[in-house]
């Protein structure tokens, strides 16, 4: 007995020196850059964005007004000229643009700011509950309304006020930079970025990296961390849509067979309900544990500090909610399901949409035939609709991360800078192949409250932040001359 004590007594210590040891251990890779004051105005970059967010270059699923698109492409004509003069443009996929301004040093390496000025549609019948109306670019209590102003028109007006700025000023960049406006982000952006990403690796160009929205200063929405945390994403999810069909012999409905069509269908969802894809702990999300973790309270940091050996109570925390569920794991979401013609006739056929969301690690050929197990039905045909890989993991002690991370600090003083996985898609998954480096990050703060507007009610940017993106941009440039 007193053995077996003893045996315990030790694994106890054993354990928590292990457990202390890791904390200990725990580094912070929070950079030393001090926040770096501005005495800019930019007063009249509000009142551009607010004329670029009155312009309604919508994405509907179907069909777009090409002529609020040209509206804008000539208002960037008429408020950026010095840009328009230094830079060479051209339109691609009809809409989108693309801007070179010229390097100094042809040795260097290009770098890519990215963005998209098409937004989505506000509909009807939530008109009522914006504050502000969403294509009338109002400047109220501090904010600049409507939509596009936080999705991503701040991208583009902030980029292009930076870039006219510096031109004004004389700046000449020893790099080539690349600014790219895509045109349809909202509705997959095949005819933008993806030819614009095409034209650029024809060229044979190789970009030191790539710079895209899909990541933001976070305030209060990483929990635990009561600093604001600036997260770059340094990979996004990919994602398949899969049509599981059937078909089988119909009949009177007053006679059904032991099986119908509609039921291989259900019991198909059912059997993918209860069997969700494995969590884990994959390489971008461990990146995320060892920049957040160090900067924790005790017991959370304890936690992180260890997360290999406590896996399991981490990933039964993030499962809880399914925002955090989506880090962890592939995700699969059922969308659309249809049978049946008639109350009393048994359907032929019945499909079922499934919308999939693929962590790093995983392929789109990997989750359907994961999926195709999961069913073990030979009826189901499995039809796959629309795919894409999830892009390559940036690394976040690439030269390039860290340029990022300094011109965060530089703007946004003390927070604590942090790679994580993006859940939904961007533009700049098409980059991958054109720099090793595609990273996700848009200026400004993103919390409980506005995390709602995107795509939502009453999006807005405070006139303030809007500013400090110009600010970021004009960072990120100057910065990048050092890599
Ligand atoms: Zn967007």
């Amino acid at each position: 007995m007193k053995k077996l004590l003893g045996i315990i007594l030790g694994s106890f210590t054993i354990g928590a020196i292990y457990l202390s040891y890791n904390y200990i251990t725990f580094d912070s890779k929070q950079l030393d850059f001090r926040k770096i004051e501005n005495n800019s105005s930019y007063d009249e970059a509000v009142v551009h964005l607010s004329e670029a967010i009155q312009i309604q270059t919508i994405s509907y699923d179907d069909h777009i007004d090409t002529t609020e698109f040209y509206k804008f492409i000539d208002f960037v004509k008429d408020v950026y000229p010095h840009t328009f003069q230094k830079t060479s443009h051209q339109l691609l996929g009809g809409l989108s643009m693309l801007f070179t301004w010229q390097g100094s040093d042809p040795s260097l390496k290009p770098i890519i700011l990215m963005s998209h000025y098409d937004v989505v549609p506000v509909p009807e019948g939530n008109l009522p509950k914006w504050k502000q109306p969403p294509f009338e670019g109002k400047i109220v209590d501090g904010f600049i309304w409507g939509r596009g102003a936080i999705d991503d028109k701040v991208g583009v007006i902030g980029i292009l006020e930076a870039i006219e700025g510096m031109i004004k000023n004389g700046y000449q960049p020893k790099r080539t930079i690349y600014l790219s406006f895509g045109h349809d982000e909202e509705v997959m952006g095949n005819n933008g970025a993806k030819q614009i990403a095409h034209f650029l690796k024809q060229k044979g160009v190789k970009a030191e990296f790539v710079l895209d929205e899909g990541g933001y200063l976070t305030d209060g929405l990483v929990p635990g961390m009561e600093k604001q945390v600036a997260l770059i994403g340094t990979t996004e999810k990919g994602f398949v849509t899969l049509e599981l069909s059937t078909e089988i012999e119909g009949g009177h409905a007053s006679m059904p067979k032991k099986e119908t069509a509609v039921d291989v269908i259900a019991k198909a969802l059912v059997a993918v309900h209860d069997n969700p894809f494995p969590s884990h702990i994959s390489k971008p999300l461990n990146d995320f544990i060892e920049h957040v973790g160090p900067e924790m309270p005790f017991a959370l940091k304890t936690v992180f500090a260890n997360s290999n050996l406590l896996e399991p109570v981490l990933m039964a925390v993030y499962e809880k909610g399914p925002s955090s569920n989506a880090l962890v794991r592939t995700t699969v979401a059922p969308t659309i399901v249809e049978a049946g013609v008639k109350n009393n006739v048994l359907p032929t056929q019945a499909r079922a949409v499934l919308n999939i969301r693929i962590l790093p690690g995983e392929t789109v050929e990997s989750v359907t035939s994961a999926i195709k197990n999961t069913l073990n039905d030979d009826r189901i045909k499995i039809q796959i609709l629309e795919r894409s890989n999830p892009p390559a993991v940036s690394n976040p002690k690439h030269p390039a991360y860290k340029m990022l991370d300094q011109s965060i600090r530089e703007v946004f003083g003390e927070v604590v800078v942090s790679p994580y996985i993006m859940i939904a898609a961007s533009d700049s998954r098409y980059f991958t192949g054109i720099s090793e480096n595609v990273l996700r990050f848009c200026p400004f703060t993103l919390n409980k409250e506005n995390i709602k507007s995107f795509h939502g009610i009453n999006e807005k940017i405070g006139v303030e932040e809007f500013k400090n993106s110009i600010q970021f941009y004009e960072r990120v440039i100057k910065n990048a001359e050092e890599l």
